[in-house]
């Protein structure tokens, strides 16, 4: 994606064009998994905590990013390829996190079993399959 993308992306979803924002989206559209906020603090290193933190959040509120709790500790946040708009949210797709890079990726292709549970209010559901990633996978092939 070009700059004019990611200004064009904000507009969109009615945000201010700010050099921290474009920064962040640049982040999540160049890498093929989830980041944690500490992974944006490392690799963005010249804005601070509550700059990026409040630029994470917008980004939640507008439909950009979606959370991803799973078993490490550290939500996970990834970009929202759905038509997500700040009236809400619509992912019904599995996640998958690795077990040795720890990478949390988004699955889209994939959805999560609808449960119809009688008597109760589903108002969210997460399905993190664990395990290896393609990536590791292939580091953990034998060499002949
Ligand atoms: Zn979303
Ligand atoms: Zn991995
Ligand atoms: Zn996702």
């Amino acid at each position: 994606m070009k700059y004019s993308d990611y200004k064009k992306l904000l507009k969109n979803h009615h945000l201010r064009i700010t050099d921290c924002r474009i920064d962040v989206l640049e982040k999540f559209h160049s890498t093929d998994h989830a980041l944690s906020f500490k992974d944006l603090e490392d690799e963005l290193s010249d804005y601070d905590r509550v700059t990026l933190y409040r630029t994470l959040n917008s980004f939640i509120d507008q439909g950009l990013l979606h959370r991803i709790p799973n078993d490490s500790g550290m939500a996970a946040y990834g970009l929202c390829r759905e038509d997500c708009t700040e009236e809400e949210h619509h992912h019904d797709h599995v996640h998958f996190k690795c077990n040795l890079c720890g990478h949390v990726e988004c699955l889209p292709n994939y959805h999560t079993p609808v449960i119809d549970l009688p008597n109760y209010d589903i108002e969210e559901s997460y399905l993190i399959l664990n395990g290896v990633c393609k990536n590791c996978k292939e580091e953990l092939q034998p060499v002949s």
